[in-house]
């Protein structure tokens, strides 16, 4: 019995038989909660995205067109989540538009992600 394999395991993600190396990737403004990291399988080539705080990973199945969760195989779905834009001169107010951003999630092994997202914070335009 030791420890020291119980922390090397390190919960990798695997695709065809090999650890998946998970990158992260530049932040875009444009997507203010979802900031996926993504990794290939270097056998067949699988599209992966994950999230930072996640143990598994969303799979690209069908060339992109779903995904499926690499813990339970169940589907991903996307929520749509408003994030208000703040770009008044005082904090907290804005012109009360928001930016929408879709965000992925397992139905089975994660929590909906709330619709109500982080305010994007703009510089104000005078
Ligand atoms: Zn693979
Ligand atoms: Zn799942």
């Amino acid at each position: 019995m030791s420890n020291k394999e119980d922390k090397k395991k390190n919960k990798a993600i695997q695709c065809c038989g090999k650890d998946l190396e998970f990158k992260i990737i530049s932040i875009n403004p444009n997507r203010p909660s979802y900031h996926p990291q993504i990794a290939e399988c270097p056998e067949c080539n699988a599209y992966f995205e994950k999230k930072d705080k996640n143990d598994f990973a969303y799979k690209s199945i069908d060339d992109g067109a779903s995904f499926s969760c690499t813990k339970c195989g169940g589907n991903i779905q996307g929520v749509r989540v408003a994030h208000p834009i703040h770009d008044g001169l005082f904090f907290n107010s804005g012109s009360g538009e928001c930016y929408y951003e879709i965000v992925p999630y397992c139905p089975s092994c994660e929590k909906k992600p709330n619709f109500h997202g982080d305010p994007v914070i703009e510089e104000p335009t005078i």
